[in-house]
């Protein structure tokens, strides 16, 4: 079997495409949507990030601000960034890009984002909604991920999904969504990660496989069920003498081998990604839609 590609980039553009008609009924109500980053420290990923999430406000016509400040400014002067653009009309959507450097503390700094401008969907507020399977803004990745199963018409109702990753910010998030009881959800859901015994006896399960781990090409083609659909959410830069920058990126999964054997596959680059900054610009416009009591 040949796996079809789940193409990012095209259901992000679509996404986008969308979204533009409501930054125009926005706009002719006179408002903009307006995304605040706050980038601590010079990580390069982190700053790669920021600029492509910057690159898309400006693609969309939406305000963006980036807040740049050295790894060694205290908590709380990040704190009072953050309570400044809650209380700033021009924001709608804050985002404190991760990581941050070991003397913060994540969670205490999430804490502090207003839960209507927290377009990561990390705050506390946020998650209980997503776990109740009630309106809010839902994490980025992860919906992105339930936006390309929509779109390649896979319904995940009554599958075995595999999440491999039980982070707060992809793998815990994807399995409470494709567990809801909800339209394009009602999954079974597994969540492995490194204590799992024998992982391959859990992924080989999966009728929908998804990995989240940051470790290059952990999921091999004999962890893969005949015909599975495979999400590869995985960046992981490897050394390459060829390549310009010296490094590409590959996914958690061995693409050669699992496009042979899965149905569906996402790459890396080109497939998880581009949804997650879709998702976010589509949570920008909805919390200044929400904010602004249009939607
Ligand atoms: P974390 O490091 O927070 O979590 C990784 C998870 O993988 C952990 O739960 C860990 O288990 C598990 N794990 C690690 N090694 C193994 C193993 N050998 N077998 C089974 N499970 C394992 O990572 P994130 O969730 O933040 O990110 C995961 C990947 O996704 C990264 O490459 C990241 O760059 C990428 N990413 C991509 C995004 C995109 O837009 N495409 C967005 C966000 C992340 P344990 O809990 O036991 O430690």
């Amino acid at each position: 079997m040949t796996a079809k590609i789940i193409d990012g980039k095209e259901v992000a553009k679509a996404t986008r495409k969308a979204l533009k008609q409501r930054i125009k009924a926005l706009a002719e109500r006179g408002i903009v949507p307006g995304l605040a980053t706050v980038l601590v420290g010079e990580d390069p990923a982190s700053v790669t990030y920021v600029g492509s999430k910057a690159r898309a406000c400006g693609k969309l016509k939406m305000y963006s601000e980036v807040i740049e400040r050295p790894k060694t400014i205290s908590q709380q002067e990040l704190v009072d960034i953050v309570e400044g653009l809650n209380g700033n009309d021009k924001i709608h959507g804050i985002l404190v890009q991760s990581p941050l450097p070991k003397h913060m503390d994540e969670t205490a700094v999430t804490l502090t984002i207003r839960p209507d401008k927290d377009v990561d969907g990390f705050h506390p507020h946020n998650v209980g909604l997503m776990l109740m399977g009630r309106p809010g803004l839902l994490p980025c990745t992860p919906n992105g991920i339930m936006k390309l199963l929509q779109a390649y018409e896979i319904d995940p109702s009554g599958k075995e999904v595999v999440v491999v990753g039980r982070s707060n910010i992809v793998g815990k998030p994807v399995a409470a969504l494709l567990v809801q009881k909800a339209p394009g959800a009602n999954a079974t859901v597994t969540i492995a990660h490194s204590r799992t015994a024998n992982l391959a006896n859990v992924t080989l399960r999966a009728d929908i496989l998804i990995a989240a781990i940051g470790r290059p090409h952990t999921i091999t083609g004999d962890m893969i069920r005949e015909g599975a659909v495979v999400i590869d959410v995985g960046v992981n830069r490897v050394d390459d003498p060829e390549a310009e920058r010296g490094y590409r990126l590959v996914g958690d999964v061995d693409f050669a081998a699992a496009s042979e054997i899965a149905s569906f596959i996402t790459p890396v680059p080109g497939g998880v990604g581009p949804m997650t900054i879709a998702m976010l610009m589509h949570n920008t416009v909805t919390a200044a839609e929400k904010i602004h009591g249009v939607a």
